[in-house]
């Protein structure tokens, strides 16, 4: 039986209004200027019910839903998921309109005599892991008055949970009732910043570390949750703190709250929260050590590491505005995401999630991908980041003239550059890792929010190693060029080369959407598990063949289709020729590669004679007292 469902719940009441409060830090501004209630006891149908009571005063009012994400770098708020709007006065219903030039802001008159809102709304699908876990993002289900300042207007939240279900967050829980529990009051901007997990089966691991920190994590299973350290994943993590800590020296929580959910139905996923970074992984994932090795730099370094880069230290420019409506703008993105990428990779071997030939394969790849991208001699790597939400969900193919977040893996390589020169300038005294304890750490803080500006970044990389770095970054970053940015992995001692051995791809990703076969180094294809061809590289014999993204390969050198047909037609080409049958729409059309030399993938080789500044790179670092 399918009952028609609505909220139950006490409301709270309402302490005093703080929207006009001036104090820059939120922990100063004590009173709620609005409680919200998440009723989750129906997540696992995917559907949560909203209740807020909003301090207001008579007159027009605009309430917004959030919109710029942080983390996620653009407009992406699930405005869709936002439904059954019920705007009240007592027991007056009042009439709103959605602002038609603005869909996240919704406009309603407060009548005389009103001082208090209620707020009633559905949030659909979206904060459901799987019928046993929920991740609850607070901007999903907040509706807030759009003109305050999100670090002072303070919100009052609870949340309640079904039957049996715990939670983890680094919100403070004032008191719990059953299931019910009410968290101190926040500003807006730490309650979106702080998640919660909560599910039937939930476990906290406290970490062995020199540093406050716990594991907080979810799985679908008893099992899941009971086995979670089979491969010693609470050891690794206790690790990653610790190198974070010899890293950056200083912190900016009490406790970092690590909040993984374990789960085939999101099995890849993360976002960055400045004392409680997410990350979800597959069933049972921290219980495998291959899964540890796969998602520890692209995930769970990854994600904890922007704690400093991208959450203490933010771009000014992607901090600009008192809310969430944005726009914001993104250029810096490869300091926020591209410099991370390399702390992660740093870090994640440094601690023992993966080892260093794991890393070295993945920087091969990477610096391969760039090494053959025709998109970088029109579009300067800037540009990717300046575009990158839409580049995020770009699918298709042409990736390679499109450009993709290239400010991630691009940014990583030309973050190593800047981390040799420092160390030959210095004759091996100095290293980036200078840089990010004075530019990240600081100092032990609260979580805040330091904002600066690229002036800042070179200033302070001058401060550990001068040189012309303005000009560094604008030849790489701001300016087109083509030139592959291989010369940070040369000068850390190894160079990029091809050679018959596959790679450890994919490296990440969703085995259901990544190819099944990689020969882009070879013809300049890859190919999905059923043949269709995920994509082309412009300039190579599959190219020049006439092939494109989404064709679909029925037939090669007289064979059905397979993985193997293929790779064993590059590696032994007939004649210097592949035969294929593909299907395009609805003709079918045969193809020829010329091609002749076999099968080939990207890896590093040692420069001989050579400082091996890579290798010390990913070595493990002991804390130092500055
Ligand atoms: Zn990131």
């Amino acid at each position: 039986m399918i009952a028609l469902l609505s909220p139950k719940y006490v409301v709270f009441a309402l302490l005093a209004m703080s929207a006009c409060a001036t104090s820059v830090l939120a922990q100063e501004v004590s009173m709620p200027a609005m409680t919200l209630l998440v009723d989750e006891t129906q997540a696992a149908r995917r559907i949560s019910f909203v209740r807020e009571e909003i301090r207001v005063q008579p007159g027009a009012l605009a309430l917004a839903y959030p919109r710029w994400i942080p983390g996620e770098h653009g407009p992406t708020g699930p405005i869709e998921q936002f439904a059954a709007l019920r705007i009240r006065s007592g027991n007056l219903t009042l009439p709103w309109t959605r602002d038609p030039d603005d869909i996240y802001t919704i406009h309603v008159e407060v009548p005389a005599g009103t001082n208090t809102l209620t707020v009633d709304f559905d949030a659909l699908l979206e904060n459901t892991i799987s019928d046993h876990q929920v991740l609850l993002a607070w901007n999903t289900v907040v509706l807030y008055p759009r003109d305050i300042d999100k670090r002072t207007l303070m919100i009052e939240p609870s949340i309640l949970l079904p039957p049996n279900w715990k939670q983890g967050s680094s919100l403070h829980v004032a008191n719990q009732t059953g299931t019910r529990v009410k968290f101190a009051p926040v500003s807006l901007e730490r309650l979106i910043d702080s998640p919660v997990l909560a599910g039937e089966f939930f476990r906290a691991m406290p970490l062995t570390s020199n540093w406050p920190a716990e594991l907080d994590l979810t799985g679908d299973s008893q099992a899941a949750v009971d086995k979670a350290d089979d491969a010693h994943a609470a050891a690794l993590f206790g690790k990653l703190v610790d190198q974070d800590r010899a890293m950056f020296g200083f912190r900016h929580w009490q406790t970092l709250h690590l909040l993984v959910s374990q789960s085939e139905a999101v099995p890849f996923d993360g976002l960055e929260h400045e004392d409680s970074p997410y990350d979800a992984i597959g069933d049972a994932g921290l219980a495998k050590k291959d899964q540890l090795e796969k998602y520890g730099w692209p995930l769970l370094a990854h994600e904890q590491s922007h704690s400093w880069d991208g959450k203490y230290r933010r771009p000014a420019e992607l901090y600009s505005k008192p809310n969430y409506q944005g726009p914001e703008r993104t250029t810096l993105l490869w300091v926020y995401e591209g410099l991370n990428e390399y702390i992660g990779m740093l870090l994640a071997t440094r601690s023992g999630f993966n080892d260093a030939a794991y890393m070295r394969d993945y920087l091969g790849v990477a610096a391969a991908g760039f090494a053959h991208e025709p998109g970088r001699a029109s579009t300067a790597l800037v540009d990717t980041a300046t575009e990158n939400w839409v580049l995020r969900s770009v699918t298709g193919g042409w990736r390679s003239l499109r450009r993709s977040q290239d400010y991630y893996d691009e940014g990583a390589l030309i973050w190593l550059r800047a981390d040799t020169i420092i160390r030959e300038q210095s004759q091996g005294r100095r290293s980036l890792d200078d840089f990010l304890r004075t530019f990240f750490g600081q100092r032990d803080t609260e979580p805040i929010v330091v904002p600066y500006t690229r002036e800042d970044v070179e200033a302070a990389l001058s401060a550990i190693c001068p040189f012309d770095w303005h000009t560094f970054f604008e030849t790489r970053v701001y300016q087109v060029n083509d030139k592959p940015p291989t010369d940070g992995l040369e000068a850390a001692g190894w160079r990029l080369v091809y050679n018959a051995t596959p790679n450890n791809e994919p490296f990440f990703g969703q085995a259901t959407t990544a190819p099944d076969l990689y020969a882009s180094h070879s013809i300049g294809i890859d190919v999905k598990k059923d043949g269709t061809i995920a994509d082309v590289l412009p300039g190579t014999p599959a190219y020049d063949a006439g092939l494109g993204p989404q064709m679909t390969i029925l037939a090669v050198d007289g064979r059905v289709y397979s993985a193997d047909a293929l790779n064993e037609s590059i590696a032994h080409p007939r004649n210097g020729k592949i035969s294929l049958i593909v299907r395009n729409f609805d003709s079918v059309e045969s193809r020829e590669i010329q091609y002749a030399g076999g099968v080939r993938y990207p890896h590093l080789e040692r420069i001989p004679g050579t400082h091996d500044y890579l290798s010390e790179i990913l070595e493990p670092q002991t804390y130092k007292e500055h």
